[in-house]
């Protein structure tokens, strides 16, 4: 911007030089030839087919130089075409270095106000409107037409011819076809040969000439108004009087039936725009497939060494990393089942090798593999650890799950080669590690299979074959947590569980109080089980309430039985700790049994162990609360046995304390434990709370209980546990 203005400042003083020539000539005579003969003619070059550049030669050609050479020769000129760098011919006007600017309609007056001078006229141009094709145009008079700035002197030609339009003049030929799409112009008005050129542009294909021309236009050779300028214009008028129309219609032809458009870039783009977009899709697809085929692929050799390392080539099984892996996983998936990890091991691998050979021995391991391999389902996994070394991860429900495995599998493996005819028995060692609950919070593979070696080793060691567990214990506490869970459904709907009653005494008068619930289990397989056998278990599978509810509602059924019978009794029942967390409202629970069996509250007495209050003491604080409010007697179980906080006891208000005796018979010194029971008798009474001595076992006991003021005991001095009809009968119920 800043360059072109620069030389339109040059121009303008270059202009300004040639007037004060002029003036200074026109005082002088002037001859009438110009002697050089050289003409130079300044056009714009933006105009084709008028004037444009021909992009071989770098010349300006067109309709118009055609014509304008031809008649200045005739005149006796040579002429030089110069593309103008002003914006407008009236610029060029005032531009001393050309001797004629084109074209002119007319004598205007250049941009400084000089008078000009024209030639006759070259040809008639027709000038043409073009609008968005299909619109209908208002009327003349109120036209608002958009025309090129260069354009400007045959603007003012229009406004002359027609007042009543409304010109606005546009820097670009795309400028101006903007501001008819955007409805700012009705109409462009151009040059008729220029606009056959323009209009082959695909991105103009939505503009259409106006058949109606509105008017057409004189295209002159012009100059300032000197007496040089008078005497130039006068001899190019002669030659311009020489040209024929023929010639001029020729010209005309010649230009308007050439092909001078040349598509751009841009039109490229625009005619061909949905192919390159659906190019541009082909492609992107195209990639997109490449690039999820070379991660499919890469996916596919990742998976094939993944293979390669969590398998063995020799029998297909997995390896030890594979194993690693596969057992995780599924201990993961399965943190509630039993299971068991074995590893196993050929005794006489080596003798084997080198009596049958190499090849034998493989044969083995592979049909070892098969045989385990068709016995295991998805909960399993086989690995082959190394050399003759298998291992499996098995869940097993029961122990002739273990048997049925070694019929199945061992026994074949074993008479390998005696079935073959061969002498030779296979000796296999197995160790057998059995998962515990917290292996599953902490799964260790290789800490298992550890275990799983040690017992294997042990039993190689003794010149045994078979299997050994390495944790015997915990085999059969799993055994009796599947035994215990799985069946205490079925157990509370056959009668296998049972309540009994341990009663409990006024030791000073011997008389019955009162009776402690306690359940019994009469296991079909295990026969008959003390709590301790089977609550732990219960417990960690959740499923303590369900056997809690059970007992609570038989003691109330009990006792409702009683009342009904004219002897009405009165039963503590157990809480477990697990209760609280299933169960955030155990006094409305209570509330609702009495309510069923139509009891009133102070008839069952809450036993709540002493290390529930120490684990959760603001939970137990608000329960016990409740419980009393609604009229049931809250006891606190089990206290003294070792977990006592003595704190607690100002915390939360319980009717009585159960002092338990066990701690007298468990620790030496027997002199200290008097005087533990001594001070806690004490401090039960001084706090104003109920007493009553669990576990007393012998006469002396309950003498220097009572001696120290606790009167009230429960223990095998005087009664044992015993079922309901026992106790019914001792109470004379029945
Ligand atoms: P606990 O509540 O402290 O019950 C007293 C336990 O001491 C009973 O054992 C009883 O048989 C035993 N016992 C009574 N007198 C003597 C004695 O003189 N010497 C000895 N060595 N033991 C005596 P049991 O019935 O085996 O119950 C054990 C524990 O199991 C109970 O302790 C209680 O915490 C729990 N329990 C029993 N029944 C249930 C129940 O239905 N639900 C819940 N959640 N727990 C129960
Ligand atoms: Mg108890
Ligand atoms: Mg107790």
């Amino acid at each position: 911007m800043g360059r072109k203005r620069a030389i339109r400042r040059l121009a303008r003083f270059a202009a300004f030089l040639t007037l004060l020539a002029a003036w200074t000539f026109a005082a002088l005579p002037v001859s009438a030839e110009d002697p050089s003969g050289e003409l130079t003619v300044g056009v714009p070059a933006d105009r084709c087919p008028v004037f444009y550049m021909d992009e071989d030669t770098g010349e300006v050609i067109g309709i118009g130089t055609d014509l304008m050479r031809i008649a200045a020769e005739k005149a006796g000129f040579s002429v030089t075409f110069q593309p103008i760098g002003e914006e407008t011919v009236k610029e060029a006007l005032d531009n001393s270095f050309y001797d004629f600017v084109m074209p002119l309609g007319s004598a205007v007056a250049s941009s400084y106000g000089e008078a000009t001078v024209v030639s006759d006229n070259l040809f008639q141009t027709p000038f043409t409107l073009v609008a968005l094709s299909g619109q209908k145009l208002p009327p003349l008079e109120n036209l608002r037409v958009g025309m090129l700035r260069s354009l400007a002197g045959g603007a003012e030609t229009v406004k002359q011819l027609y007042p009543g339009v409304n010109i606005t003049l546009f820097e670009s030929m795309d400028e101006s076809v903007k501001a008819l799409r955007d409805d700012k112009v009705d109409a462009l008005l151009h040059n008729s040969y220029v606009w056959s050129y323009v209009l082959q542009k695909p991105s103009y294909s939505d503009l259409s000439v106006q058949p109606s021309a509105m008017f057409s236009m004189d295209f002159r050779a012009g100059t300032l108004d000197t007496p040089q300028g008078r005497e130039k214009i006068r001899r190019l008028n002669e030659g311009i009087a020489a040209l024929t129309d023929t010639q001029r219609q020729a010209i005309i032809l010649d230009y308007t039936s050439r092909r001078l458009y040349h598509s751009t870039f841009s039109d490229f783009l625009y005619e061909r725009w949905p192919f390159m977009v659906l190019g541009a899709l082909l492609l992107i697809s195209f990639a997109v497939i490449l690039y999820q085929k070379q991660r499919a692929f890469k996916f596919k050799q990742e998976e094939k060494l993944r293979q390669l390392i969590d398998h063995d080539p020799l029998t297909g099984v997995l390896s030890l990393s594979g194993f690693r892996k596969r057992a995780e996983e599924l201990l993961r998936l399965h943190p509630n089942m039993p299971y068991v990890i074995s590893y196993s091991n050929i005794r006489n691998f080596k003798y084997i090798n080198d009596r049958f050979g190499m090849e034998a021995g493989n044969e083995l391991l592979r049909f070892w593999a098969e045989k385990t391999g068709a016995i295991l389902t998805d909960l399993d996994a086989l690995g082959r650890i190394e050399a003759d070394h298998f291992a499996v991860l098995r869940h097993v429900e029961n122990e002739e799950q273990i048997h049925a495995d070694t019929r199945l599998v061992f026994d074949p493996v074993r008479n390998f080669f005696i079935s073959r005819s061969k002498e030779m028995r296979v000796q296999i060692c197995t160790g057998v590690y059995s998962l515990t609950t917290a292996d599953f919070k902490d799964i260790s593979i290789d800490r298992f299979l550890d275990y799983a070696r040690v017992a294997e080793k042990r039993l190689r060691e003794t010149h045994n074959e078979g299997f050994v567990f390495y944790n015997e214990k915990q085999w059969d506490l799993g055994k009796l947590v599947v035994d215990v869970t799985g069946r205490l459904p079925l157990a509370m709907k056959t009668g296998e569980i049972q309540v009994w009653y341990q009663p409990q005494v006024d030791h000073r008068t011997g008389e019955i109080i009162g009776a402690e619930a306690l359940c019994r289990w009469d296991h079909a397989e295990r026969g008959m089980m003390a709590p301790s056998k089977f609550i732990t278990a219960l417990e960690e599978a959740g499923l303590i309430y369900d056997l809690d509810c059970y007992v609570w509602e038989r003691a109330c059924k009990d006792l409702r039985r009683w009342e009904l019978a004219g002897k009405p009794q009165t039963v503590s029942v157990n809480l477990s700790r697990a209760d609280f967390a299933k169960d955030a409202d155990l006094p409305g629970h209570f509330r609702d049994l009495i309510q069923r069996y139509k009891l009133s509250p102070d008839r069952l007495h809450i036993e709540i162990t002493e290390t529930a209050y120490v684990e959760n003491p603001e939970l137990l604080i608000v329960t016990t609360k409740k419980f009393r409010e609604y009229g049931f007697r809250v006891e606190m179980d089990d206290f003294g046995s070792g977990y006592s906080s003595l704190n607690m006891l100002k915390e939360v208000q319980v009717d009585r304390i159960k002092l338990d005796l066990h701690f007298l018979t468990e620790t030496g010194d027997a002199e200290k434990g008097q005087i533990i029971v001594r001070h806690m008798i004490l401090m039960a009474q001084s706090l104003g709370m109920e007493l009553i001595a669990e576990g007393v076992e012998r006469k002396e006991q309950a003498e220097m209980l009572s001696g120290l003021g606790c009167t009230e005991m429960q223990g095998f001095y005087y009664y044992k546990p015993m079922p309901a009809a026992d106790f019914e009968l001792l109470r004379g119920i029945f």
